[in-house]
């Protein structure tokens, strides 16, 4: 008997039922993915940059093709609102479609020396190794696998034992476009075991890592073994800040989703809700009617805000953040019987340093918090062992800017809880991570970057 699961049980978390029964990676396996893996990528790294891009647009239109079948999908197994499935799937055409353009300008640079003519090349890296989470199965196994093909790699990804049809299909969809067969693998298996495979094993070249920075520890202690690349996209316990100078009522509208988005199973939640003393209870009372307006429910219905969490695992993990007799300010509602639900819940009045207050809960629980002035809300925003995102309103430019660089988290919004778009660099300060994805500079985060001298002396 083999000491690893061989099959993961893929549940609706809204239903429980059994949607799927997937066989696991076992690391033997794990081995010759990487040698076909390898295989392809010398082949797709010797294709000009425009003939990979061309590819990559033809796969962005094939999943633009199934895009309904990817968001249902996605809504069955992770349980998220359809009509933020259907986002998703768009995202991940649209990821490949950015990084199709990156392909055919990732260049290099000529730098003035004495004596010759220096260039620099960017050189791909080889096989990455990509392991994501259960939370947004698509989009994070887009954010990385497009800029790497692009670049010239192949792939390997590890999607979660909760979560991994998208990706399987997804697989099979890069095959219909016209993919080379081995460029793009998706290994489903227990962390632990193909996940671990691919992080130990000398061909991969590179680990992308989403998940907990629990986890994300381990993997980097294993990664400098061989000095592997590694980025590190990891949790996060993100301030929402309020001044009172904002236009308060504009921001209780949109606290709600900032922290119940995905049910609070988001890594950029601005689940800590720092508010100026002076207007605190009166924020709390604007902040109610919004939180009860969310609509919980059937992830199908296309009206549908909220969905369940992914397991009873996760709702005992909530559940534990929020002890019965605690001091709940607001709670919202969730549907009982089958189903792993929790109601929105914002607790008001809890000391600086409890852990509701201070651990990343992955659910849709948000702590208030009062602040004093400029400093102190600065002061709180930064008493965290993370540093992902954070949101403030206020309706003053100077100290938007002044707060926005204070905050140590990567990405900042003012007036707004935008954090995520492939348009710009996303990361973690602090134990939020390591590197960068998205943006500008994603191409170049697969690649080695080499410098070549050429002599003009005779
Ligand atoms: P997790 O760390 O438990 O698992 C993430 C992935 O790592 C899974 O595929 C898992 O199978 C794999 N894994 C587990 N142990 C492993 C090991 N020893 N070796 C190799 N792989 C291993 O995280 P999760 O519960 O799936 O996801 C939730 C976490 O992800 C949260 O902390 C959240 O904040 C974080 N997250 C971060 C971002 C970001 O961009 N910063 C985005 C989404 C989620």
């Amino acid at each position: 008997m083999p000491d690893h699961p061989t099959e993961h049980r893929v549940l609706n978390p809204a239903t429980e039922e059994l949607i799927a029964t997937v066989p696991a990676t076992a690391p033997e396996e794990v081995d010759a993915a990487v040698r076909r893996a390898a295989r392809a990528q010398t082949g797709w790294a010797a294709t000009s940059a425009a003939d990979r891009a061309r590819l990559l647009r033809r796969f962005a239109a094939t999943v633009d093709q199934h895009l309904e079948e990817l968001a249902q999908s996605e809504v069955r197994e992770a349980g998220h609102p359809v009509g933020n499935a259907r986002w998703e799937a768009g995202n991940v055409r649209d990821l490949l479609e950015y990084a199709a353009g990156g392909a055919e300008r990732l260049s290099g640079a000529q730098i003035p020396v004495p004596a010759g003519l220096d260039v620099t090349f960017h050189e791909p890296l080889g096989v990455i190794g990509v392991i994501a989470p259960w939370n947004f199965p698509m989009p994070i196994a887009g954010w990385a696998t497009a800029p790497a093909l692009a670049a010239g790699n192949a792939v390997l990804l590890k999607p979660a034992e909760t979560t991994p049809l998208t990706a399987l299909r997804l697989a099979e969809l890069a095959l219909e476009a016209g993919l080379p067969e081995g460029l793009f693998q998706v290994l489903p298996g227990a962390g632990p075991v193909t996940g671990a495979a691919l992080v130990d094993h000398p061909g991969v070249a590179k680990i992308v890592f989403t998940g907990s920075t629990a986890v994300g520890k381990r993997i980097m202690a294993r990664c400098a073994d061989q000095v592997k690349r590694v980025t590190l996209e990891l949790g996060g316990k993100s301030p929402n800040i309020v001044f009172a100078d904002a236009d308060l009522e504009k921001a209780a509208q949109a606290a709600p989703m900032s922290f119940l988005d995905n049910t609070g199973q988001d890594c950029c939640a601005r689940s800590r809700i720092l508010v100026q003393r002076t207007v605190h209870d009166r924020f709390l009372e604007l902040l109610e009617p919004h939180i009860k307006a969310v609509t919980v429910g059937d992830p199908t219905d296309p009206a549908t805000q909220m969905g369940p969490l992914i397991s009873a695992a996760q709702r005992d993990r909530v559940r534990s953040y929020v002890p019965e007799d605690a001091p709940a300010a607001i709670r919202g509602s969730a549907p009982t019987g089958k189903g792993f639900w929790y109601p929105a819940t914002v607790l008001a009045g809890l000391p600086e340093d409890d852990a509701a207050a201070t651990e990343e809960i992955f659910g849709p629980v948000a702590v208030v918090l009062p602040f004093e002035d400029e400093a102190d809300a600065v002061r709180l925003a930064n008493a965290t062992r993370y540093g992902l995102a954070g949101s403030l309103w206020t309706r003053d430019v100077g100290r938007a800017l002044r707060v926005s660089r204070a905050v140590a988290a990567g990405n900042l919004s003012v007036n707004s809880h935008s954090a995520v778009r492939y348009w710009t660099p996303f990361g973690g300060f602090g134990e939020s991570g390591l590197g960068r994805e998205l943006g500008p500079g994603a191409l170049a985060a697969f690649t080695e970057t080499k410098n070549v001298f050429i002599s003009t002396e005779e």
